[in-house]
Order: structure tokens, then C-alpha cells, then sequence
């Protein structure tokens, strides 16, 4: 038999709700109960730090019957002797006879009626997790709070139901919570019209097990029972290690048996990977934990579900390439700089960074993007957030200088301290290259190597408003020369051979 608000989503229908409407997808959190992904109509929505879900999901899946008075804007959440009154736009909210103020009001967006998920979720009983890294929300539901209001009900209701019946207070509330961790909880069944049902253990509160971890070839996979959804990845550094968090999940006995301590591990051979270990990370909520202890820079590739067994995750183990972004300066309507005889600096700063970018497009290890590969015109900030939301781990900016006709050399430029080195590392490879004088490593607020956030440098490789300086520039083996000094840099800062 089901529990008492299994119809709440039947009732819900009846109700005088707010229109739920159909969303565009693009949510960025995700919410999960018991481990499984909820389907959300509408994406939650984060509001000043609290995450807002449509009230739908706290009818159907957190069990609990939920009331709309068109009136008064208020939306009535009831399980068990737990009683919330919110209103729409306003903070305060009805527990029981109690009042609490909610950090954001619920409110409408676009006709779907947001309720805050924590606060209703931890006064319904459930525990609730925010992961940052996958911004998803975790919800626990225990399985001994559902038994726990069956055994109320079967046993003393008259007390039960009689609490409830005095409205919903104090004490009701506090039975609610403590049922759905303890054992002794007897409020909450008692309450719901006091029809007794056999207890059944909640099937979605199972912490999903984790079967086997192998790793063949290049290949890591984790066979689990089906229940857990997708592992969390991250990388974590000094030293370097991969780790894969598979939530709401155990470790079997098969495996459990190979811990030495509270730790297993796996012996591996691979270029990339000294051993996998493995561990019951945590237990509240439970979540299993593996572990790649690398040898160098490498990354998880995930391999598609479709390609594996139900209830199997995989991920290859690659080389982690460096992300380099080449930055051509100025361009369209943006000449930068005429030269003596009357050339523009943009052309020479994109034939520049063509060469370096091919040349950077033969290093295994490296990945490159230009921030333009054509006579556009790209605005700094932009060229800025390029790099930054790719997460590149370098930027080049490239630059011819203009000053006076006598004017000559090479300047490599930084901002921020953590530029430093690699700005002396290019700056060491690239005046050999021009052969022109060695104007220095400088500190300078040029705003794309102040605003983007990895190591980012600057170079003018020389003064295009000198005449032999500009001769060099515009030629073909002079800028194939210079372009092998800046990705000799390149590697060298990075450690490539
Ligand atoms: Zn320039």
C-alpha cells in the first residue's frame, strides 16, 4: 500500500493552482531526491542564494498535499502534523501556530508558483545537501520516518491523531522531524485522517551500491545497481588526483572486503595513473568515493551512457590538454598602430598570431583558440571573457608598438603577479628572435592582461613607427622566427618538451 499523499498530485489538479507552464530548458540546477534526478516542469530558480522549485515538486515527490487560496496568495504545504502557510511576495511564514521568516519570499515566475526547496524540505523532514560544484540540490528522504507514521497510526492514534488534531504545534511539528530520522516518530501518521496502512520500506530511499570499479586500457568503469545517478567529478591538485564522488551510494560487500582500513586500492598500469583507490567517503548523506592518483596532467573523459549496461559509468583516461588562447590585438575598424610606410598594425598582429596558433596546433598537448582569425574588430572585454570562460590556461596577447622613429625593441607586458613568470619566460625566448633591443618585462594595466583571470601577458614585438623594426615585422621569415620563439615560450613555461 502507498502512502496517504500519494494523490496529492491527483488533488493537485483540482486545485485552484497558479497555471504550471511549460519552461524552456537551460536549468542550471538540478534537483535531486534520494539520489534520482526530479523533473522539474520549470527550472528551479536561484534567488539571493536559495534555490526556488515550482510547487508541484513539493506535491508530488517531497509527499506532501499542497493548497492554493487565490485570495490571500497563500499556498498551504501539509504532511503529516506539519502545516506551512506561505504568501506569495512575503517572508514570514506560518509553522504550525509558530512564525518563521524565510530568507527569500516565495513568489510567480511566469505563473509557476516558487517555493524556497530548503526550508519546506527541512520542516517536511528531509535532509538537504547544495553541491556548488554540480549546483545541484540533494534532497534525503529516510525511510524509517514513512514506517515510523504506520507504526504511529497502528499503535496509539488516539494520542497521535489527537496532537494533530489540537492544530498542528509544537509538538506535532517536532514529531514530524523526528520521525522521519528516528524510529519513534508517531505524530505524523496519526494525523492523515487516521487510516492505518502496513509499513513498507520507501524503495527511493536506498542508498544505491556500488558493484564494481575496474579499469581496463584507458578506461575506468563503475558498475553500480542502478539506484545512484551520475558520479560528481573534480579535479583536485598537489598531487594530482582525480576524484569521482558517486552520490547517495555504498560500496558492496565485494568490495568493502578489499578495504584496508577505510581505504581500497587498485593497482593500475598506465602512463597516466599511478592507482585507484576507493572508500565509503561519507555516510551522511552516503556517498562512495573513487580516486585516481595521476602521474601527471590528465582528465576523465565521460563515454556515453547509450554505450554502456544499465547502471554502469565510464570515463576514459587522457592526457589533459593545455588550453592556450591567442589574442591577434585590435582588428575591423580597429587599425591599432600605422606603420612608417603607412601599414597597419592589426595585419601584422594577425599574421603573428596565424603562425603561432598553426604551429601551436601540432602540440599534442596544447589546444589553441584565437580570439579572432580574420580583419574583425573584437572589443577588449570581450576577448577578455573569451579566455576566461573557457578556462584557458594561458593568453597571449600580440602587438606591434608605435612611438617615435627612433624608437626600437621588445617589451612583454603583465599585470597581475601570478603573469610574472610566464611574461619572463616568453620575454627570454622572444628578443633572440626579433634581434631587436630588450626593452624588458614590464607592469602595465592593459586591460586584457588585467581582466582575464589565467596567466596573461602582452608582447610588442617591435616599434612599427621604425623603420627597421618595420621592415622585419612585415616579413615572412622574421614572423616565422618570432612565431617559433613565443611557442618555444609556451612550452617552456608549461614544461612541454
Ligand atoms: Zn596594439
Amino acid at each position: 500500500m502507498k502512502r496517504l499523499w500519494v494523490g496529492a498530485g491527483l488533488l493537485l489538479g483540482m486545485l485552484a493552482l497558479p497555471q504550471v507552464a511549460m519552461a524552456a530548458g537551460g536549468a542550471t540546477t538540478q534537483l535531486f531526491l534520494n539520489g534520482k534526478p526530479l523533473a522539474a516542469e520549470v527550472p528551479p530558480r536561484i534567488i539571493s542564494g536559495n534555490t526556488l522549485v515550482p510547487v508541484r515538486i513539493i506535491a508530488e515527490n517531497l509527499g506532501a498535499k499542497v493548497g492554493w487560496d487565490d485570495r490571500t496568495k497563500q499556498v498551504t504545504v501539509t504532511s503529516g502534523a506539519t502545516k506551512l502557510v506561505l504568501t506569495i511576495d512575503k517572508p514570514e511564514v506560518a509553522v504550525g501556530d509558530k512564525t518563521e521568516q524565510l530568507e527569500v519570499a516565495p513568489t510567480i515566475v511566469e505563473g509557476n508558483t516558487m517555493l524556497p526547496v530548503r526550508f519546506v524540505a527541512e520542516k517536511l523532514g528531509l535532509k538537504v545537501t547544495w553541491d556548488e560544484l554540480t549546483r545541484s540540490v540533494f534532497l534525503y528522504k529516510k525511510s524509517s520516518g514513512t514506517a515510523a507514521a504506520d507504526s504511529g497510526a497502528n499503535g496509539g492514534t488516539s494520542g497521535a491523531g489527537g496532537s494533530a488534531a489540537a492544530g498542528a504545534g509544537a509538538a506535532g511539528s517536532t514529531g514530524a522531524n523526528a520521525g522521519a530520522g528516528t524510529a519513534g516518530g508517531t505524530a505524523a501518521g496519526g494525523a492523515s485522517a487516521g487510516v492505518a496502512h502496513a509499513a513498507e520500506p520507501d524503495p527511493d530511499s536506498k542508498p544505491g551500491i556500488v558493484q564494481a570499479i575496474d579499469f581496463t586500457g584507458d578506461r575506468l568503469t563503475i558498475k553500480t545497481n542502478g539506484v545512484t545517478t551520475k558520479p560528481n567529478l573534480f579535479h583536485l591538485s598537489g598531487p594530482e588526483r582525480l576524484v569521482l564522488d558517486v552520490p547517495y551510494a555504498v560500496l558492496d560487500e565485494a568490495l568493502k572486503a578489499k578495504l584496508n582500513g577505510t581505504v581500497g586500492e587498485i593497482a593500475v598500469q598506465h602512463p597516466l595513473a599511478q592507482k585507484i583507490r576507493f572508500s565509503n567517503y561519507s555516510s551522511d548523506p552516503p556517498t562512495a568515493r573513487i580516486i585516481i592518483d595521476l602521474k601527471g596532467r590528465a582528465e576523465l573523459v565521460p563515454v556515453e551512457a547509450k554505450q554502456l549496461q544499465p547502471g554502469q559509468f565510464a570515463y576514459d583516461l587522457k592526457l589533459a590538454k593545455y588550453l592556450v588562447v591567442i589574442d591577434a590585438g585590435h582588428g575591423g575598424k580597429d587599425s591599432g598602430a600605422i606603420s612608417v610606410t603607412g601599414k597597419m598594425e592589426k595585419t601584422f598582429n594577425l599574421a603573428m598570431a596565424t603562425k603561432v596558433s598553426e604551429l601551436l596546433r601540432k602540440e599534442p598537448l596544447i589546444e589553441v583558440q584565437m580570439t579572432r582569425s580574420d580583419d574583425t574588430f573584437v572589443e577588449l572585454d570581450d576577448r577578455v571573457a573569451f579566455a576566461n570562460t573557457r578556462n584557458a590556461d594561458l593568453f597571449l596577447s600580440i602587438h606591434g608598438n608605435k612611438y617615435t622613429a627612433s624608437s626600437t625593441g621588445t617589451e612583454t607586458y603583465y599585470y597581475r603577479d601570478e603573469s610574472l613568470d610566464f611574461a619572463k619566460t616568453i620575454h627570454k625566448h622572444l628578443v633572440p628572435a626579433t634581434g631587436f633591443a630588450d626593452r624588458g618585462v614590464r607592469q602595465e594595466p592593459f586591460r586584457v592582461v588585467k581582466g582575464t583571470t589565467m596567466p596573461g601577458i602582452l608582447v610588442e614585438v617591435g616599434y612599427l613607427s621604425n623603420k627597421n623594426d618595420e621592415k622585419k615585422m612585415f616579413d615572412e621569415a622574421f614572423q616565422n622566427q618570432v612565431a617559433a620563439s613565443l611557442v618555444a615560450g609556451i612550452k617552456d613555461y608549461l614544461n612541454i618538451q
